[in-house]
C-alpha cells in the first residue's frame, strides 16, 4: 500500500486491514513516498517523519510492514520502480502482488506511469472512499478497469488533509489517528504553521 501518509490515519489502516482479509494477504506492507510527483507544488513533511509515523501506526499489527524502499530512492517516486524493486527482491521471490489503492487514486491511474505494465506486475485493489462510488471506475478505460478489484469497506471520511487543516487550526485529531502519531505530532509541532496550496 503506497501514500503519502502525511500523516497516515484510521482509513489507511482500515484499507489495508480489509485487503488483508479479503484477499488472504499474509503481510501487508506499506511504502512511504519519497517525492509524490502530484504533490508536487504542495509542502509535504520529510520523508524521515512520514516515515516514522507510518511505523508507530502500524507497530500492534504483525502482519503489517513498513518499507523505507520508496525514501531511500533518489528522486521522484514512482509505483512501477518500486514494484520492480519488491518483485525481484528474494524475500518476495514467488509472491503474488496486490497494490491496495483507495477508490479517488485509482480513479488516476491514467496518470500513473506505465499504468499498463504496472497492471501487469500486480493485482489492484480499489477500496470504498467516502464521496466516491466504484460505479465511477467505469470512467477507466476498459484495458485498466477490467484488472481492478473493487473492494468495499466501512466509508472513514478521514484524509490527512483535513487531518493537518485539524492541526492548524487546534481542533482534535484523536480518535483519527492511533494515539502514538497524535503523539508524535505533538511532539514535533508538526503542520502547525503550514499553509494548504
Ligand atoms: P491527502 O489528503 O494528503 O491526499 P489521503 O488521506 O488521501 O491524504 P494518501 O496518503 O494520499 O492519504 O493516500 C494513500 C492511499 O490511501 C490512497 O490510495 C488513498 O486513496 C487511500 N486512502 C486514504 N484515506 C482513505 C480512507 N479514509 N479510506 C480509504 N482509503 C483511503
Ligand atoms: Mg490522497
Amino acid at each position: 500500500m503506497g501514500g503519502t501518509f502525511d500523516p497516515i490515519h484510521y482509513g489507511h489502516l482500515l484499507a489495508a486491514e480489509e485487503a488483508h482479509t479479503a484477499f488472504w494477504l499474509s503481510e501487508v506492507v506499506f511504502v512511504p513516498t519519497g517525492q509524490p510527483p502530484h504533490k508536487a507544488r504542495q509542502k509535504v513533511t520529510s520523508p524521515e517523519d512520514r516515515y516514522l509515523m507510518t511505523e508507530l501506526a502500524t507497530m500492534d499489527c504483525p502482519y503489517f510492514r513498513v518499507s523505507r524502499v520508496e525514501i531511500e530512492r533518489k528522486g521522484e517516486s514512482y509505483t512501477i520502480d518500486t514494484l520492480r524493486t519488491l518483485r525481484s527482491s528474494p524475500e518476495y521471490a514467488g509472491s503474488l502482488f496486490y497494490f491496495i489503492t483507495g477508490l479517488d487514486a485509482v480513479l488516476d491511474i491514467v496518470s500513473w506511469k506505465d499504468p499498463q505494465e504496472l497492471m501487469e506486475l500486480c493485482r489492484f485493489v480499489a477500496v470504498s472512499r467516502y464521496g466516491y462510488t466504484h460505479k465511477r471506475m467505469d470512467e477507466l478505460p476498459q484495458e485498466l478497469r477490467s484488472k481492478i478489484i473493487p473492494l468495499e469497506i466501512p466509508l472513514l471520511a478521514i484524509s490527512s488533509t483535513e487531518l493537518r487543516e485539524r492541526i492548524k487550526r487546534n481542533r482534535s485529531i484523536r480518535f483519527l489517528v492511533p494515539p502514538a502519531v497524535e503523539q508524535f505530532i505533538r511532539k514535533k509541532s508538526l503542520y502547525k504553521n503550514q499553509t494548504e496550496e
